[in-house]
């Protein structure tokens, strides 16, 4: 797990804002999306890792009018994130597999092997 900093987490803007959160129960992810961001765009990529790499669960997620985003429509979620493993049902990142983040890694080329 990476530790957790309050502050953005991801942001562009007309597409992505999305800040981690102290509240009174702890930790809290809040993200705004335009409807044209997908779960494996770029933009969003540092909120899946937020997401694979802590336990989460997720309280709200609402598409709502939203002039200041791409399209005019965005996604609102709001996630509990969790720094250890909390004893309560949640999403839990010690048995998910990112899958998220797959393909993502550089992959060195042999030149050798190429030439
Ligand atoms: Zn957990």
């Amino acid at each position: 797990m990476s530790e957790l900093r309050e502050g953005l987490v991801a942001y562009s803007p007309t597409r992505v804002s999305a800040a981690l959160l102290r509240d009174e129960k702890g930790w809290a992810l809040s993200v705004r999306r335009s409807v044209i961001v997908r779960d494996d765009d770029a933009l969003y990529a540092p909120v899946i890792a937020v997401l694979d790499e802590h336990c989460t669960n997720e309280l709200s997620s609402e598409t709502e009018t939203d002039e200041g985003m791409m399209f005019g429509r965005a996604v609102r979620s709001r996630w509990r994130v969790w720094a250890e493993c909390p004893d309560e049902p949640h999403d839990c990142a010690t048995l998910l597999i990112p899958t998220a983040r797959e393909g993502t890694e550089v992959v060195a080329i042999d030149r050798a092997a190429v030439n």
